[in-house]
């Protein structure tokens, strides 16, 4: 949900041109094994763009499972293991939340190219 603004989100991991040479504001998270790549859209396959979407999805649903499982069973350990995931509100607010509705738009505009 959340991501820090890094050195390596300002290059392309893909083509190790700069972020800024996109035509998207946001760049691709590429998620492998134990890191996050940040990748043009522009450089982004077809399958890598839905596995994308579908993984966005799929985090969402998960989400929201957990905010029906903490109202349904409200404690404050189920509040703080919550907090742990998802950030409390100090940590949300501080770090760089990306524009989820600009991001799906993002990946959708290109997956029309492909
Ligand atoms: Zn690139």
């Amino acid at each position: 949900m959340i991501v820090i603004m890094t050195q390596n989100m300002f290059v392309c991991d893909t083509c190790g041109n700069e972020m800024s040479s996109s035509h998207y504001h946001l760049p691709a998270e590429m998620k492998e094994a134990n890191e996050i790549k940040f990748v043009h859209m522009e450089c982004c396959s077809a399958e890598e763009i839905k596995k994308n979407l579908l993984s966005y999805a799929q985090n969402q649903i998960r989400f929201y499972h957990d905010i029906i499982d903490l109202v349904n069973d409200t404690n404050i350990k189920n509040i703080k293991d919550f907090e742990m995931k998802y950030g409390n509100y100090e940590e949300v607010s501080q770090g760089i939340r990306i524009d989820r509705d600009a991001y799906i738009a993002s990946l959708i505009s290109e997956l029309k190219k492909r």
